[in-house]
């Protein structure tokens, strides 16, 4: 179908009402007393192309959930906060959030092609709050602000706007000489990958590099057509990169979350970011324990290449930034001696090179090439002390000359 293929006729065809939606899925009661009550809520908008990829009769489908409101969203909890990444508060302009002392974080429009039930920008989203009247405030701030060499373009999600509109945008950013970094934040390649065309490509290529973010949440996501536009952006030389949020029921399993760390690097796409689910309000349905994405991050450390294993997030409530959450491998650290544990659990020793304790031995010469000199401890008797060793290691022994 060639209007399938347009995403003018994509947008256009989005799914809006619950006369539109019940076409598509059997609603249930939640969804249908969400969707009716639309005050108050970000609104729904869902392209066909995403329909598509809904389970009509399963209300726990995970690309169904991102999409299709349920009465649990009119919930706010406690501690629930409106901007919970206190945004509005590092604005010097107004669509600008300066908080890293060389990056920035340039909000261009509040228009998404689907509006996610997680979003953490809701209080801005979907309505109009000025962010596309003018530019120019920002420009001028960053022309001013040598400091900044890192601007991450989002929203909202830029790729709503025209390829003219986009193109005049870093047309300005790359005047900037101190600007050396310039990315964009996307799902719609995800929501709708009709957005990627050749045209848009195009300016992309125009202003290289620029760097994409895009925001991925369940291996379903990864359709064929999902990875044209992958190859398409791959292959017009943007680095591309994942943000996932941590999302119950929906991909907080590890087995879950193996399967699309996987799926993104099938299509080229480097897991970036697992973020913890932010305090947003009426999204508390969707969150989870840190603990769960701790032991996520520990299931694919070690047990799957380092390619798929991204940095744990928690987006400090208020305005902290992001703090990275691990899983912790180090046992102990006193005088030099760190003791570790690794992926299997198994307990092994590093020793900190110590002041007097060590020497040079120069290594000879072997069959004419010259070898550097091992740093090896005057005391040295092997690998250390009592650590699991079995997996081929001798000591550095076998070293010396
Ligand atoms: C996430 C974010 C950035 C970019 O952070 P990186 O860790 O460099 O990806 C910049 N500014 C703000 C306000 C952010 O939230």
């Amino acid at each position: 179908m060639e209007e399938w293929e347009d995403w003018h006729w994509q947008l256009r065809n989005r799914i809006y009402t619950l006369d539109q939606l019940k076409e598509v899925i059997r609603v249930t009661p939640e969804e249908e007393a969400a969707v009716s009550r639309t005050q108050g809520r970000l609104v729904m908008a869902i392209p066909p192309y995403w329909a598509s990829l809904m389970d009509p009769e399963d209300p726990h489908c995970p690309i169904r959930r991102q999409a299709v409101p349920v009465s649990e969203e009119f919930n706010i909890r406690e501690h629930d906060l409106r901007d919970p990444c206190g945004e509005d508060g590092d604005m010097p302009v107004h669509g600008l959030v300066h908080r890293y002392p060389d990056r920035v974080l340039f909000l261009v429009t509040e228009q998404c092609a689907m509006y996610c039930r997680h979003c953490t920008r809701r209080r801005l989203v979907g309505a109009n709050h000025g962010l596309m009247n003018s530019y120019e405030p920002a420009f001028e701030y960053l022309r001013n602000h040598k400091e900044v060499r890192d601007v991450l373009i989002s929203g909202g999600d830029p790729l709503m706007m025209t390829d003219v509109r986009l193109d005049k945008i870093l047309v300005e950013l790359r005047k900037i000489p101190h600007l050396e970094f310039i990315r964009i934040g996307s799902r719609t390649p995800v929501t709708m990958p009709q957005r990627v065309t050749e045209e848009f490509c195009a300016v992309l290529k125009k202003h290289k590099p620029i760097w994409m973010s895009l925001h991925f949440c369940h291996p379903k996501e990864v359709s064929g057509r999902l990875k044209t536009a992958m190859d398409m952006l791959a292959e017009s030389g943007v680095p591309l990169g994942s943000q996932t949020v941590l999302l119950k029921g929906i991909n907080d399993d590890p087995e879950v979350m193996k399967k699309l760390m996987h799926e993104l690097l099938k299509v080229r796409v480097r897991p970036y970011y697992i973020y913890q689910c932010d305090p947003a309000q009426g999204i508390s349905h969707f969150r989870t324990s840190v603990e769960t994405g701790i032991k996520i991050m520990e299931a694919l450390r070690g047990h799957t290449s380092g390619y798929a294993v991204p940095t744990f997030v928690i987006d400090g409530p208020g305005g902290g930034g992001k703090i990275p959450v691990a899983p912790n491998y180090v046992i102990s650290y006193e005088n030099g001696v760190m003791t570790l544990r690794n992926f299997r659990g198994e307990i092994y020793t590093y020793h900190e090179p110590q002041a007097g304790e060590e020497a040079f031995i120069p290594v000879l010469q072997t069959g004419g090439s010259a070898k550097r000199p091992h740093r090896v401890r005057k005391n040295g008797n092997g690998n250390g002390s009592g650590t699991a060793n079995g997996n081929g290691f001798h000591g550095f022994q076998e070293y010396l000359p």
